[in-house]
């Protein structure tokens, strides 16, 4: 049997802001620690991540649709100032 073609070097996730998929490295990884959402960019925080593109638009609609408490489970209202400052420092850093 040799029909394994698979390649996993460029594994995809979905959004949780805008659903859309997106290579894994464009997406940034978040954890949940003590009821609030952190950002995570190197992927080393334990449990369950969420994916999310860098972007206020895609942070907004996760916040609107309470897209994290249904990523990390029913875990209550999730506090998101620190993805938040994160994400508007990333924003800072790629607008020329
Ligand atoms: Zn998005």
């Amino acid at each position: 049997m040799s029909g394994r073609t698979h390649i996993r070097a460029c594994p995809e996730r979905t959004c949780v802001g805008c659903r859309e998929r997106a290579a894994k490295g464009d997406l940034l990884r978040i954890a949940v620690i003590e009821e609030a959402c952190v950002p995570d960019p190197r992927g080393t925080l334990p449990g369950r991540g969420a994916y999310l593109h860098p972007a206020q638009v895609c942070l907004d609609l996760a916040v609107r649709r309470r897209a994290f408490s249904r990523a990390f489970r029913g875990r209550g209202p999730l506090d998101t100032t620190a993805l938040g400052r994160y994400i508007e420092q990333v924003a800072q850093q790629a607008t020329p």
